[in-house]
């Protein structure tokens, strides 16, 4: 298992054939999967989904099969995916096949969900990361935001930043969103927000006592690591740190 200090969701898992509901280019090479739920699908936001491509079967195991965190929330009647599109025959499959057409999908799985408790939240996402905080924060949002929660999202550049006009869009004095970019260049004058990776001192500029939240980061095993260290810098406790790794990529 890939998570740590992780809440216990319920086991209610299944496995379904699902057909592709929508697809679309969320960011710069980020496909945006909407699938059908199937019936009796349960999950709680933040968990993911074994995706299958029933093409590939017989190549069988990882080249048929990626775990895929779920975008979307639990009161909506689609499932979302997010991925970054590589040459993979599994992504590429995906990339050309049509609105219609069929997928399987098993789960939810994992533990990686909102901790049962009234702290504050702070998300700390890199990359593709993202998607698990998406659910989570339309979740919360239909729950009349019971929590505050400040999202920390690291991308390279605003083009290749998934779901970053929808974060955007989500007015609450509950909800504070801060982008931050690594790769502009300093005279690139288009980008207001904040720069650079998502650090120790990053952090305490917006969340006033950082010893109070819980923390839940998501990205590649680097990202996760490093900005995991930032926090223990800031003094923030492991235990108040829950992370969740997406394996699988390669820089
Ligand atoms: C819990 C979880 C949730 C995830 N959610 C998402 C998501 O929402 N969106 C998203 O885009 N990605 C997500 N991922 C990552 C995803 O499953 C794929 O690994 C990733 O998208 C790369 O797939 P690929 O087809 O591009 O690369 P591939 O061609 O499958 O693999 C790239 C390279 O990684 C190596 N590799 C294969 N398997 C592993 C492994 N298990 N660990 C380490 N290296 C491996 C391969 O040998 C290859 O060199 C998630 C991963 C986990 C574990």
């Amino acid at each position: 298992m890939i998570q740590e200090n992780a809440s216990q969701a319920p086991s209610n898992r299944i496995r379904a054939s699902v057909k592709i509901i929508e697809k679309k280019e969320i960011a710069e090479g980020t496909l945006g999967l909407y699938l059908e739920k199937p019936n009796g699908f349960t999950y709680c936001a933040g968990q993911y989904v074994l995706l299958h491509v029933p093409q590939l079967s017989e190549k069988g195991g990882r080249e048929a099969t990626h775990p895929m965190s779920l975008a979307s929330a639990p009161y909506q009647d689609y499932l979302l995916i997010s991925m970054r599109v590589s040459q993979s025959d599994f992504k590429q499959t995906i990339n050309n096949m049509a609105v219609g057409e069929e997928l399987v999908v098993d789960g939810p799985i994992g533990n990686f969900i909102l901790n049962n408790d009234n702290h504050p939240i702070v998300f700390l996402a890199g990359g593709i990361g993202i998607a698990p905080f998406l659910g989570m924060i339309l979740d919360q949002q239909n729950n009349g935001w019971p929590r505050p929660i400040t999202l920390f999202y690291g991308n390279k550049t605003p083009q290749n930043t998934a779901f970053l006009e929808l974060l955007r869009g989500i007015k609450s004095d509950k909800f504070l969103f801060i982008p931050t970019m690594s790769q502009l260049s300093d005279d690139d004058k288009t980008w207001a927000g904040e720069r650079g990776r998502i650090t120790a001192s990053m952090v305490s500029k917006y969340v006033k006592d950082v010893m109070v939240p819980i923390y839940y980061i998501v990205g590649l095993p680097e990202m996760v690591k490093a900005t995991k260290e930032e926090m223990l810098k800031l003094g923030v406790k492991s235990e108040n740190i829950k992370i969740e790794f997406f394996t699988g990529y390669t820089k």
